[in-house]
């Protein structure tokens, strides 16, 4: 029933001597456009722990007097992205719970494929889980655990039950006195350590950051060290950077989303040491390998489709040039429930540069069509304002798959790729030609070589099983290979 959301954002700040509420806040603020629906922050000072979050954008949740009375030297925070049907309060993060006398908070992003099992084991009835974030942490706050001193019963807890959960999961948490960050072992969602320079002369020592993605980093004037690794742990308090290996060996098989490259990062973050922005112009150059046709001019549509049209343009030697502009204070999501409301949501963000296209054979270039809804109606503005020719061509694969991996993706039977073949493509989206960059050229653009991925949503591929509940309740699953999933 709605279009394809970005993952969420999480971070979090072990730093004695600072702001952590700001240093939070200003992290957030640079995850802003991986969820807008809610965002938060726990704050430790060492005796206190104190949550607070709400509804909104990152601006709207924190103003100055809020952030001020959050004292502290570590916190984490969260972003969460927005859903149409489950909107409200209780899913903002961090979630709080206790585990023995410890309170924590527990940040996620991800979406775990085994909740209706765990919930089972654990005695729980499926239908009272809020959501797989709330059991994570009531599992850990059951966790029977015998923590040494050196330990805690956090980091206990996190031994004994990441083991058993399934799917795509970077957590961050904190007690009062630690931050750990997780990454589930296929590193499905990107996390990375930063670190913070102790400041000459005030006595304000080294301090650590944990990020979904660089930039995070970057704006809290943190450098970065690197990205956690797939499987990997790591618990960040006053004896500095630990790391752990809570899961098996053999389930370690690194699948990295492959759409935070063709979509979901900022251009700016670096995954697998590779700057996102030339990656998705590498994917443009390619495409124009791949799918060239004579035409006036390349553009993008902004701005996710901006990079890779000028990869386009300099591979093509068409001329670069801007068709449309889009309403910067719109955010990235705009789910409206009909038709008629979602095209009009289009007008809203983009609007036509009829000078500049008017009589114009276009090369339009966008990084993915989910349901086709955005596009048709992008493509019908461009006409309105005199296009002569319009050649889409799409950076990564037709996306024909649902994704169970924290990307919420409509039902099989919205996606415009799995329903319609490419003549019908063509003719639903009005345009003169359509191309789609090829998953082997999608790999090429990226150029991490030996990098693993996950691309289930262009293959049907599944790296991890996915429990799928069926409309009466049931619980089936779907296993690793090419699957009718849906429903
Ligand atoms: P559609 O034509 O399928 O309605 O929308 C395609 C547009 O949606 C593309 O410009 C693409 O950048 C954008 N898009 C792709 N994946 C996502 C996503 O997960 N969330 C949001 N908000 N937009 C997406
Ligand atoms: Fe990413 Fe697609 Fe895999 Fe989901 S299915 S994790 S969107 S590559
Ligand atoms: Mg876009």
């Amino acid at each position: 029933m709605m279009e394809a959301k970005e993952a969420c954002g999480v971070f979090g700040v072990y730093a004695p001597g600072r702001d952590v509420a700001h240093l939070t806040f200003d992290g957030l603020y640079a995850l802003q456009h991986r969820g807008q629906e809610s965002a938060g922050m726990a704050v430790s000072d060492g005796e206190n722990l104190t949550v607070m979050k709400d509804m909104g954008l990152v601006t709207t949740v924190f103003d100055e007097r809020k952030l001020s009375g959050l004292g502290g030297h570590l916190a984490i925070g969260h972003t969460r992205y927005s859903t149409a049907g489950s909107s409200s309060w209780s899913n903002a993060q961090p979630v709080y719970r206790s585990v023995g006398q410890a309170g924590f908070g527990l940040a996620h992003n991800g979406n775990l494929t085994n909740t209706a099992e765990l919930a089972e084991r654990a005695g729980m009835l499926p239908g009272l889980v809020a959501s797989d974030s709330d059991l994570v942490a009531d599992l850990l706050g059951a966790a029977h655990t015998r923590p040494d001193d050196h330990v805690g019963e956090l980091e206990a807890a996190l031994c004994a039950v990441l083991p058993e959960i399934e799917g795509a999961f970077s957590f961050v948490l904190l007690d009062t006195d630690r931050i750990i960050g997780v990454r589930d072992p296929n590193g499905f969602r990107p996390l990375c350590l930063g670190r913070l320079d102790p400041v000459a002369g005030t006595g304000i020592p080294e301090g650590w950051v944990l990020a979904s993605e660089s930039p995070a980093l970057d704006v809290v004037g943190a450098t970065f060290v690197r990205e956690l690794e797939p499987g990997e742990l790591v618990v960040i308090d006053a004896d500095g950077v630990r790391s752990e290996r809570p899961f098996p060996e053999a389930r370690i098989d690194p699948r990295l989303c492959i759409f935070e490259f063709v979509y979901f990062a900022r251009p700016d973050t670096r995954l697998y040491g590779v700057e996102v922005h030339g990656a998705r112009r590498r994917m443009g150059e390619l495409l124009a390998d791949q799918a060239p046709v004579d035409a006036d001019m390349v553009m993008g549509v902004p701005d996710s489709g901006v990079p890779a049209a000028e990869g386009y343009a300099r591979s093509s030697g068409i001329p670069y040039g801007q068709g449309l502009v889009k309403n910067r204070y719109i955010g990235r999501t705009f789910i409206a429930p009909t038709q008629t409301e979602r095209a009009n949501g289009v007008r809203r963000k983009l609007n036509p540069l009829r000078e500049n296209i008017a009589g114009k054979r276009l090369v339009v270039v966008d990084d993915s069509i989910v349901r086709g809804t955005t596009t048709r109606a992008m493509v019908r503005m461009l006409r309105e304002a005199g296009a002569a020719q319009v050649h889409l061509r799409i950076s990564s694969p037709p996306f024909r798959w649902p994704c169970f991996y924290g990307i919420d993706t409509p039902d099989q039977d919205e996606l415009l790729a799995a329903v319609k073949s490419i003549d019908e493509i063509v003719a639903f989206l009005g345009v003169d030609s359509l191309e789609y960059l090829t998953l082997d050229h999608l790999v090429t653009a990226i150029g991490a070589p030996g990098a693993g991925f996950c691309s289930a949503c262009l293959t049907g591929e599944y790296p991890v099983r996915v429990e799928l509940q069926t409309r009466s309740g049931a619980t089936a699953v779907l296993a690793g290979a090419s699957t009718t999933a849906g429903g």
